[in-house]
């Protein structure tokens, strides 16, 4: 009977699940968006019991899609949005807050307090992060102060927290296994990325966090375990448990040292893989770990743009400007291209290279003739600018430049952006026939991990090339619209 993977994909705007066949083609697909939760300005959640129930009924319908039976699976990878927390109760398995998402800004003044007093230098050491409210820790503290009787159940041993993916494990096991993977574990900011474990005087500095509310961390291809039977009629082994950024690179074959992609999802997220070797950057992007294979820590830089395509959510929904995110391709085409409106995204701050958690998006050079299509436009050549924002940072901390750019996720469905993408960085850009990448890599390392595939060569030659885009560009114009994107991001820098 032919064999089959299912990778979940538990990501920001939605929970999805797909059936990836042996020659790594997905056969089926079960999406359905997820509803993001704003209680104050700044503030995200989700609910958690609408991810565990979602991602639930879109394994189910991807299998019954799929036209399979849930036999045919050798094994489940999970990938997931990272950094957002969960907590819940350890006997009766209930939720105990809503989850905070990685785009929550509240614990903002937290932070900057623990920057005040220095202590941005000692966390970057030991986790290769910065101390910004983006991952877990500050907002774990946030749950264990804020939240009642939080504290003192997690000091009686009664609570578990964990990231998106660490819950799911739990539910699927039906308790089973409180267990993170190395590659979630490294966005806490509460484990030592170095001696790969998590980091006591950091539990201390964010505010006393016990210990025993933290998963056991283990490595990204492993036998975690077996989902109980009552969920898919079978016990299926998960195998593999990856970050979503780490899981994209996975997915996109960037296996060697020096490879390069970019995803282009809610946020824009660029990863290069930099092997055994934990390089500090001097430029203020993050220092990750990629995943392990067996007794193998594999290290990766990273640099994120918390807006890509929730710019254009944001277009379509706050400003109705269009009704679907892809009208934005037909309406860049209809501008005038000697139009210069600059769309800064920072709804949520500004990340890597900037981190500027109190800014706030601005749209300039707008005139009298300024139409919805200069806007639509501006949003999209703004991810494009941002990604060569990250790129210059990398570049500067001694990453060569690369020969090629790998992309992926929602956005790159957009031709348009994607030719601008190669304009403004002046490097060919490659979308892969799968763009399903970042399920792909979860899926990879569950099928390394069961031996459904042999190695990552076979999974290196089954990688193909969709489009590749040229830079058309002359060297002038690249230079004035990137000056022009400057100047207007630094009007909007607080
Ligand atoms: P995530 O995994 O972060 O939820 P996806 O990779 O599914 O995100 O990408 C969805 C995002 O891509 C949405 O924010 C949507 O606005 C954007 N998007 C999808 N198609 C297009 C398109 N053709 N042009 C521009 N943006 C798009």
């Amino acid at each position: 009977m032919e064999q089959f993977l299912l990778a979940i994909d538990q990501g920001t705007t939605s929970s999805r699940a797909i059936i990836f066949n042996h020659a790594g083609t997905p056969v089926s697909i079960a999406q359905k968006e997820l509803a993001q939760i704003f209680p104050k300005q700044g503030w995200v959640e989700h609910d958690p019991e609408l991810i565990w129930s979602d991602t639930l009924a879109m394994c189910r319908e991807a299998i019954s899609n799929a036209g399979i039976e849930a036999d045919q699976l050798a094994s489940i990878g999970i990938t997931n949005q990272r950094e957002t927390v969960v907590l819940w109760d350890r006997k009766s398995g209930e939720v105990l807050h809503n989850a905070l998402v990685w785009q929550d800004r509240r614990t903002a003044d937290a932070c900057a307090k623990m920057r005040e007093q220095g202590l941005e230098k000692l966390v970057t050491a030991k986790t290769g992060l910065l101390l910004d409210p983006y991952f877990s820790a500050s907002k774990l503290a946030w749950l264990l102060d804020e939240v009642d009787d939080v504290r003192q159940k997690a000091e009686a041993g009664e609570i578990c927290a964990g990231t998106i993916e660490c819950f799911l494990l739990w539910r699927l096991t039906g308790g089973a296994l409180h267990a993170t993977d190395i590659s979630n574990a490294s966005r806490t900011m509460l484990f030592n990325i170095h001696e790969c474990t998590w980091d006591e005087e950091l539990l201390r500095l964010f505010g006393n966090i016990p210990m025993a509310i933290l998963p056991e961390v283990l490595p990204t291809a492993f036998d975690f375990g077996k989902c109980q039977a009552d969920h898919f009629g079978v016990e299926v082994p998960i195998s593999g448990m990856i970050g979503d950024q780490q899981s994209a690179t996975f997915g996109q074959c960037c296996f060697a040292p020096g490879m390069l992609k970019s995803t282009y999802g809610t946020g824009n997220f660029v990863l290069i893989n930099t092997g055994s070797e934990a390089l500090p950057s001097a430029n203020r992007m993050l220092t990750t770990i990629a995943w392990q294979i067996g007794e193998e820590v594999s290290y990766a830089i990273e640099g994120a743009a918390f807006s890509a395509g929730s710019t254009m959510q944001w277009l379509r929904d706050g400003l109705e400007l269009f009704p679907n995110a892809a009208d934005s391709e037909s309406l860049a085409q209809e501008t005038d291209p000697e139009h210069r409106v600059y769309l800064v995204p920072a709804f949520t701050g500004l990340g890597a290279p900037w981190w500027d958690p109190h800014a706030r998006a601005s749209i300039t050079g707008i005139t009298r003739d300024t139409k919805r299509a200069d806007i639509a436009r501006a949003g999209l050549e703004a991810v494009c600018f941002q990604t060569r924002d990250l790129l210059e940072a990398m570049i500067a901390d001694g990453a060569e430049r690369p020969a090629a750019l790998r992309v992926d996720g929602g956005m790159v469905a957009n031709s348009w952006a994607m030719q601008f993408l190669a304009d403004i960085l002046d490097i060919p850009v490659e979308r892969p026939a799968i763009t399903e990448t970042t399920a792909l890599g979860a899926a990879a390392m569950a099928g390394l991990q069961v031996g459904f595939w042999e190695s990552e060569q076979e999974l290196a030659e089954q990688w193909q090339l969709d489009a590749r885009f040229e830079p058309k560009m002359d060297d002038a114009e690249r230079a004035e619209r990137y000056a022009g994107w400057r100047t207007a991001v630094n009007r909007t820098l607080t």
